[in-house]
């Protein structure tokens, strides 16, 4: 699973290298699942917010589109999420930690998280941490994302109605909802098929560009043919003998 990380500059490398080992171990222990990133830099002293419900604000939806098509540009599916971290001076969306945007903004799991000035699991029930914070908001995307590549449902899997509400906010007896290593044992039983959903994801973009290839190649054959075909009309040998698309 291949994450970018739209990482605000104030947010230190090795404060940030903390949290991605946690939760690399988490995803590697209990989900077989090798985390990848990707990270890129950006100042978040000026972002627009907008509210998203009564009272809870998140960041624009509209910016966030834009910022993720621009991604899409450079990415296409190369990645799978796209994580927009936050320093906390810079975080305007008080009462709130993150969100999840699944699956609207260029195919992207959108995240947008909160990095708190103690960012590790240090204490047992810190829920200001970005570890927490950041798994949190990558467990609500996963049931969007296994639909999507398999078009199966993992609620059943977990004996729950709602993967959101029920698991990943622990509205339920066995789940819980306290930023600590919560309900590793349902991201274990989904990891089968969130893994296949990664491969089928990976699939679908390997076949893409190898698509895009052939396209490319066709448009260049395309090209020497008219190239010869004008040459013949015009009767110039020089032209064919040079026939080299470049
Ligand atoms: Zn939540």
């Amino acid at each position: 699973m291949k994450i970018l990380l739209l990482k605000d500059k104030q947010i230190t490398s090795a404060k940030l290298k903390r949290v991605q080992k946690q939760l690399e171990a988490m995803y590697a222990d209990h989900a077989i699942i090798k985390l990848e990133w990707a990270i890129e830099e950006m100042d978040y002293t000026e972002y627009p917010v907008e509210e998203y419900s009564p009272g809870d604000f998140g960041i624009k939806r509209a910016w966030i589109r834009d910022k993720c098509a621009e991604v899409h540009k450079r990415w296409r599916e190369e990645i799978d999420h796209v994580v927009f971290m936050v320093h906390s001076d810079n975080w305007e969306l008080p009462g709130v930690w993150g969100w999840n945007l699944s699956k609207v903004y260029s195919g992207y799991g959108v995240q947008q998280v909160r990095f708190a000035d103690v960012p590790t699991h240090t204490i047992e029930r810190n829920t200001n941490n970005s570890v927490g914070t950041l798994y949190h908001e990558l467990m609500h995307d996963h049931d969007a994302f296994v639909y999507t590549y398999l078009g199966i449902n993992i609620e059943p899997l977990v004996k729950v109605d709602d993967w959101d509400h029920n698991l990943v906010h622990g509205n339920s007896e066995k789940w819980k909802y306290i930023r600590f290593n919560e309900n590793l044992d349902g991201l274990a039983t989904i990891s089968p098929l969130l893994r296949q959903a990664i491969t089928k994801r990976r699939e679908i973009f390997t076949h893409y560009t190898g698509l895009q290839k052939q396209v490319i190649a066709l448009l260049q054959q395309k090209a020497v043919l008219l190239r010869q075909l004008i040459a013949e009309q015009r009767g110039d040998i020089a032209i064919l003998e040079d026939n080299v698309c470049k």
